[in-house]
This record gives C-alpha cells, structure tokens and sequence, in this order.
C-alpha cells in the first residue's frame, strides 16, 4: 500500500509564528506561562508543556503576578491586555498578524456602528478563542452567528457590518451574505449593509488542494485536535468526495479494518496539525498494515 502525507497540509504561518516564539521563550528561560492551549493539538501541546510550557485559563492568570505570558494566535479581548499590564505580566504577543488586522477592522465597524446605531455581526464559533477576541473588540456588544438559521437576532432594518472568523468556510459565508441581502430586500428598506470576506486564504486556499487530495486516495486519514474549527471544516470536505475519510487526534486511533482493500492512503491536516504527528501516523498505517 502507498501512502502519501499530503504537502499542503500542516501548521499555517500564524502558528509557526506562535510555536517559534513560545520556543524562543522556553529555550532562554525553560518556563513560560500560556494563556489557551498554543494550538488545537493536544500532541503538539503536550511537546511545549515538557519543554516547561504551562498553560493556565483566565481565572488563573489572575493571581499571576510578574511573569512572562504567551498570547497565542487568536487573539485577546482587551480586557485580558488590561489584566496583564494591573499584574504586571510581561505578555509575548503572539496574534496572528491576519487576527490582529481584523480585530482592527472590527474596531472601527463597531465605532461607525456606534454613531448609526447599527450592529456588528461576526460570523464565527460562539465561544472559540478568536470569537471572544472579536467580540471583545465591541465591549461584547457584536451578534455572534454560528449558524445560518441563527440570523434572526438581526434587525434587518437597521445598519449591519459583518465580519467572519478567520477559519469559517467561505462558502457558508456567502450563503449568510446572500440571505442578509434578501432580508433587507424584502423589507424593502434602504440598504446600509457592508460585509468584510475576512477568512483566511491560508485554511481556505487548501480547500480545492484538499479536495482533489481527497479523491485521488482510496482511504484519508485526517490528523486534527477534536477543538480545532478549521479541522472540522477541512475534515467534511475531505468527507464530501471521498466516504472513506476518517478523523484521529492521535494515531492510536488508527483502525486496521479501515485499510482493506486500499491501494493508496493519504494522510493529511488542519492547520494546528503538526507535520511531526502526520509522519509518524504514516509510519503506524505502514506498520499496521504490515502486522
Ligand atoms: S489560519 Fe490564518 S488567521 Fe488563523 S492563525 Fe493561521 S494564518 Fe493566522
């Protein structure tokens, strides 16, 4: 049987970025204090934690006093920024660049919200890291919509700026876009509706890529963290073209019976997959199917 990891797949640059400086941290002190798992990849957080990463929630953070703290490529609301400077944290950003331009963005949509009296609406997964960074760009005030059918919390009639998570699919973003635009045309009201594409090239770029890795193999083995957003939207792609596709956060999870009369594996991820975990899940399929 051949098996082939798939190139596209892996870390995207805002996690390199985040992993790189954690590492750079860890190598000058051998302790670092992160706020969030670094990454939706409980092997590759397990890597960090024995290098002397720590990771510790927002309730913990508040009784941290002059120490060093990782922000990782999600982002923060302010009020963890505020939290740190009263406790005197020395805080290593690292918020993907992309993350840290759309916050931006959706500071500004909230201020001309503000002063219209309109809505910010983000659509994204409520309660994922990202989205409560977004939100907190709008004291909270922003409409979360993780879902199609949950676009009635809009009022239609008044001025909406929607935004999305950086990992939504693209497509299910110009599903929302288009049912917006029908709303306000039925209401036969005056338009004031502006919507930002914010999603990453880097997770939906592969999308294509993925697909027709998919359907060139027999049987897919999709490497991701069960918490990663853009796993899952990955992995249903993966599902879309080829019925033979199956999700493991760790390669114990590998079933022999999944490789009967398979020609061609291919082993692939999401963009918090290691490449490290990818290879040594090729290496257990090989194994495996040995024994
Ligand atoms: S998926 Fe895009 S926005 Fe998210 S961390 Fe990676 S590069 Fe940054």
């Amino acid at each position: 049987m051949k098996i082939t990891i798939d190139k596209n797949s892996g870390f995207c640059f805002g996690v390199v970025y985040a992993i790189k400086a954690a590492e750079k941290a860890l190598n000058e002190e051998k302790h670092l204090y992160c706020l969030g798992d670094i990454v939706h990849n409980n092997e590759e957080v397990s890597r960090l934690k024995q290098m002397g990463m720590d990771v510790i929630d927002k309730e913990q953070m508040k009784h941290l006093y002059n120490q060093r703290i990782l922000i990782r490529a999600h982002g923060e609301p302010p009020e963890i920024y505020r939290l740190a400077k009263e406790n005197k944290l020395s805080v290593i950003d690292a918020t993907c660049p992309v993350v840290l331009k759309l916050q931006r963005s959706i500071r500004e949509g909230f201020l001309e919200m503000e002063q219209k009296g309109g809505q910010v609406v983000i659509f994204g997964k409520k309660g994922h890291a990202e989205v409560i960074g977004l939100a907190g760009q709008t004291k909270n005030k922003a409409i979360v919509i993780s879902d199609l059918s949950e676009m009635e919390s809009i009022n239609f009639a008044k001025p909406v700026r929607l935004y999305a998570q950086t990992t939504q699919s693209l497509s299910a973003f110009k599903d929302l876009v288009e049912l917006i635009q029908q709303k306000i045309r039925s209401l036969g009201s005056e338009s004031d509706f502006v919507w930002y594409d914010t999603i990453c090239r880097q997770v939906s770029n592969r999308e294509s890529v993925l697909q027709q890795f998919a359907y060139e193999h027999d049987v897919i083995i999709f490497v991701s963290g069960k918490k990663s957003s853009n796993g899952l939207v990955l992995f249903q792609i993966c599902q879309s073209v080829n019925k033979r596709s199956h999700m493991i956060s760790s390669l114990h999870e590998l079933q022999r019976t999944w490789f009967a009369d398979c020609e061609n594996a291919g082993v692939c991820g999401a963009t918090s997959t290691p490449m490290w975990l990818m290879d040594a899940v090729a290496k257990e399929i090989k194994r495996i199917n040995q024994t």
